[in-house]
């Protein structure tokens, strides 16, 4: 027993070094609100902070960082041979956000009332449960685009304080655009919901890509595609509108993986 302990240990530290002649690629930002690819062509399982990650065939995987995630992370690698395992210690570098205050809104604005509270929960479960369900594909190198053009008018991260009071942080990018101007899908994937008159977000469709990663457009004018459908990247699923808890026409596009929001604008920058 003492024996095979020695020897995996060996391995470890033998595997660790070769790692850093690149057996395993990573691509993206180790930042608050970031998202890595990795590839490592013989990983049989990864594991990221004990979390297990999907792998395509050519062993790519992702992983991502929520806006206040800790200053570092491990990432387990599993290959072929059990014993063979690399490992990774990653520093998670700080994000810093804004802080927006706008007074002066309409009490409405600010708190919904009491009648709207039932609504609100609904749409929250039926938010929830749509995230559940699991698209598994295995199409890799996955890329994404930007899923519409525009003024960005709202970044992810901020803290936002209404009339004085405190509300949730910005979790998505905004992108202000007339109304009726097209929206994309930003990867291929499989419609998990497409609903209107939600009570915040309005009309609302959320897509997953696969990887534990969903993207979801709010504030639609028009929907283009139905839950189920499965899309294509830059495939038209509606427009740009103004529905729901929104002062004018924009687009907010959240990005999750493994339902934790990271910043869009990070999912773009490894595509290019
Ligand atoms: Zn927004």
């Amino acid at each position: 027993m003492f024996y095979r302990t020695i020897i995996s240990f060996v391995i470890i530290l033998f595997s660790t070094s070769v790692a850093f002649s690149n057996e395993t690629i990573f691509n993206g930002k180790f930042v608050q609100g970031g998202i890595v690819i990795g590839q490592n062509k013989h990983a049989k399982e990864v594991l990221f902070d004990e979390k297990r990650l999907q792998i395509s065939k050519d062993g790519y995987f992702i992983f991502g960082f929520g806006r206040n995630h800790k200053s570092f992370s491990t990432l387990k690698i599993i290959k072929d041979n059990k014993n063979n395992v690399l490992k990774y210690n990653f520093d998670i570098n700080k994000s810093i956000y804004k802080i927006e205050k706008i007074d002066g809104l309409p009490k409405k604005m600010v708190t919904p009332g009491p009648e709207f509270y039932k609504k609100i929960n609904e749409d929250r479960a039926l938010i929830k449960n749509s995230m559940n369900e699991k698209y598994v594909i295995d199409k890799f190198p996955l890329t994404f685009i930007m899923p519409t053009e525009g003024r960005i008018s709202g970044i992810y991260g901020s803290q936002r304080i209404l009339n004085g009071v405190k509300k949730n942080p910005h979790g998505g990018l905004d992108i202000a655009a007339p109304s009726g101007t097209p929206i994309k899908s930003t990867a291929d994937g499989k419609i998990l919901l497409a609903a209107k008159g939600l009570y915040y977000t309005g009309n609302i469709v959320i897509i997953d890509h696969g990887y534990d990663l969903q993207s979801m457009y709010i504030h639609m004018k028009d929907i283009n595609i139905k839950k189920g459908d499965l899309v294509k990247q830059g495939q038209i699923i509606g427009t740009v509108g103004s529905t729901g808890r929104s002062t004018g026409p924009h687009l907010h596009w959240n990005v999750y993986w493994k339902k934790i929001r990271i910043n869009p604008k990070h999912l773009i920058s490894i595509s290019k």
